[in-house]
């Protein structure tokens, strides 16, 4: 007979794309975890979009990698048409975007966390947490609670703990205990979700699979401010069902750009997606059904990602469009399914049939499954510190969906940075933290627990005060030595960055060295400023109208250089006078930011604030000034009174 371990150091619940990243990335450092998922065959399930990455998106992917996160690999090991989106605009903002097989995502995931060390995974469903301190909410509808489903619309949650308390363990459906003293909850959409098709209403996580209440009913016991969202999935078509032929193709790169630094080729078969167009016949046949869309019927009353609007909406909102792009992904290289991007909805299968049959290309289209929308609880994200551990009860983390992202990238960098912090304090460690000026997953995490959400938050680069140097290429610089230090990069990628590092080094230098004097770049038929100043290869680079091929042309040397680091010299030559200013501005950003507010300051103590300020203080409990900056409504004058006050403190300790 076998015992089953049941003590750890650190608990994931939620076998997504937060879960995923968050076990392995707590076993990573060397913490005892345990993932409880569902089931072990919906680990690293895609519920809605077969694809990776895009605008912003593939940002945050590269980023995990560079923290030697999963998601990058398994993406290139699944992704069958890779994008490299903006490639014509400044690199800064070019996204890696790819398609996936959604077969060989999942068997790349569940590889990746077989292969992991220090991780169990039991299959089961989760129904609560085991309190230390038991917290007993009364109603179950505490502080900021929103009855009746909606999305949050008041204040920050006062993030004084209802009766303080820890977490040190989960109760499964069957009746098992598992304990640890680090909890990270990562259930998607399960939360009370409710799917909606027309006027049917099925409880459910997402299609076929059952919603959890139980953990749902103990944080509204527990007093977490929480509300409602909703998002929503189109139909999946029978690809041999579709007339191909007759359809516009996007074609996958010629070189597809990987998303994880350690992947040198991709190897899957490419394939090329259809592209079709609503027509006024669909938009005639939404219109008047849309009574019958749940999201119109008022059945739905959680907010939806307004940048990933149902079908009904797009027809509604932008009534004078007569056409709106579709997208037709193949999911699969051996699977006949294809995913309509672009349509998804909460109107009837009837209706489905009818509009979907309207679009050129699938007029004799077989519907494999019917679109849904689903609703789902999610927890109001300023309950959490910076590390993504709840300030209302120690130990326990949020990531994912539940924190009301929307997004496998939103919800896997979330992951990581709660699987990191959870191993961390288990082990007594310091938070782990990336700020806004260090990467997108800081931008992200400082957005979500200082403002809140009031609708699916997704990335986008325009989130972020310095893209120019937050870029996807060099994600593995800002960010692969921060994690060697904390000791989650494993000894591969380690000896990768420095062999890369050293090689961009070795050409930055021989780029410097090449030089011209201004006569000489004439002679060669380089324009540049008559001034007398010598320029190296690097200062000549910046100039628009000097390509890197003629500078080749002059000096052969340049040519031998690897792609990466070509690629690398380029960029240092484009953006050199930008990122000298905007060092400047980081440098300033850092000085507020390395300022940190004592968790007990108390505020009614400050003086020069107005009531409003202060009280905006006392819930969220900033953990920087640059936080506090960050509070809506905390102003310029306010925040003078608060670093006079916390100097004039320190004076007095020193
Ligand atoms: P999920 O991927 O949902 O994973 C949750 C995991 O937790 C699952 O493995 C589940 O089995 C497990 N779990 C839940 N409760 C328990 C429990 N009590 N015990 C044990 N295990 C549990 N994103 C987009 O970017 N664009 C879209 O258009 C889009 N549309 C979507 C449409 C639908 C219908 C759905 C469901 C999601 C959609 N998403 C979309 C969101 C995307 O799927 C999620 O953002 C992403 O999967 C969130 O990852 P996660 O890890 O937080 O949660």
């Amino acid at each position: 007979m076998t015992h089953e371990n049941t003590s750890f150091d650190v608990i994931v619940i939620g076998g997504g794309h937060a879960g995923c990243e968050a076990a392995a990335a707590a076993a990573r450092l060397g913490a005892r975890t345990l993932l409880l998922t569902h089931k072990l065959e919906t680990i690293g399930e895609m519920s809605c979009n077969p694809a990776i990455g895009g605008l912003g998106k593939g940002h945050l992917v590269r980023e995990i990698d560079a923290l030697d996160g999963v998601m990058g690999r398994v993406a290139d090991a699944a992704g069958i048409q890779f994008r490299l989106l903006n490639r014509s605009k400044g690199p800064a903002v070019r996204g890696p975007r790819a398609q996936s097989d959604r077969k060989l995502y999942r068997q790349a995931m569940q590889a990746a966390l077989a292969a992991q060390a220090n991780l169990t995974i039991v299959a089961a469903a989760v129904e609560d947490l085991i309190l230390s301190s038991p917290v007993y909410g009364g109603s179950g509808r505490a502080n900021g609670a929103v009855e009746g489903g909606g999305p949050l619309s008041q204040a920050a949650p006062d993030s004084s703990p209802v009766n303080g308390g820890a977490v040190c363990g989960v109760t499964t459906a069957d009746g098992r205990e598992f304990r640890a003293p680090r909890i990270v909850l990562t259930t998607g959409t399960f939360l009370k979700g409710v799917i909606h098709i027309g006027d049917k209403r099925i409880p459910a996580g997402r299609h076929g699979e059952a919603p959890a209440i139980g953990l749902s009913d103990r944080l509204y016991a527990t007093g977490f401010a929480m509300g409602r969202l909703k998002t929503g999935t189109p139909a999946r078509l029978q690809s041999s069902s579709i007339d191909w032929d007759s359809l516009e193709k996007q074609y996958a790169d010629d070189e597809p750009s990987p998303f994880s630094f350690l992947t040198d080729k991709i190897t899957n078969r490419q394939v090329a997606c259809g592209v079709t167009y609503t027509t006024a016949e669909t938009h005639k046949i939404i219109e008047q059904s849309l009574s019958k869309s749940a999201v119109y019927s008022g059945a739905i009353s959680g907010r939806g990602p307004r940048y990933c609007p149902s079908i009904e909406d797009k027809v509604v909102r932008f009534a004078d469009k007569n056409a709106h792009q579709i997208f037709l992904e193949p999911e699969g290289l051996d699977d006949d399914t294809v995913y309509p991007n672009g349509i998804s909805t909460s109107l009837p299968e009837d209706v489905q049939e009818q509009f979907i049959r309207t679009i050129p290309g699938l007029e004799h289209v077989v519907i494999k499954r019917h679109a849904y929308a689903i609703e789902y609880d999610y927890v109001d994200p300023r309950e959490l510190l910076p590390t993504l551990e709840t300030k209302r009860i120690a130990g326990l983390y949020l990531a994912g969906q539940i924190n009301g992202t929307t997004g496998y990238e939103e919800a896997a960098a979330q992951g990581l940075i709660a699987g990191l912090n959870a191993a961390r304090a288990a082990g007594g460690g310091a938070p782990f933290e990336i700020t806004r000026a260090e990467g997108y997953i800081g931008v992200m995490i400082d957005d979500l627990v200082t403002r809140g959400v009031t609708e699916p938050y997704r990335m986008f680069t325009s989130r972020a005060e310095y893209r120019l140097s937050l870029r996807a290429d060099n994600a593995d610089q800002r960010l692969t030595p921060k994690g060697i230090e904390l000791g989650c990069v494993g000894a591969e990628r380690a000896r990768k960055f420095a062999d890369k590092m050293r090689e961009i080094e070795a050409a930055r230098a021989l780029a410097k060295s090449l030089q011209l004097t201004p006569a000489q770049a004439e002679a060669r038929g380089l324009k540049v400023n008559q001034d007398g100043q010598r320029r190296d290869a690097l200062q000549l680079l910046a100039y628009p109208s000097i390509s890197y091929d003629q500078l080749g042309a002059i000096w052969p040397e340049l040519v031998s250089l690897s792609r990466q680091a070509r690629e690398q010299l380029e960029i240092d030559a484009m953006y050199s006078g930008y990122l000298d200013r905007q060092a400047l501005d980081v440098a300033a950003f850092k000085r507020d930011e390395d300022l940190r507010l004592d968790p007990a300051l108390d505020y009614a103590s400050v003086g020069g604030l107005s009531n409003e300020v202060r009280e905006k203080l006392s819930r969220a409990k900033p953990v920087t000034l640059g936080q506090a900056s960050r509070i809506e409504g905390v102003t310029p004058g306010a925040l003078t009174a608060l670093l006079a006050h916390v100097k004039r403190e320190q004076r007095k300790r020193a």
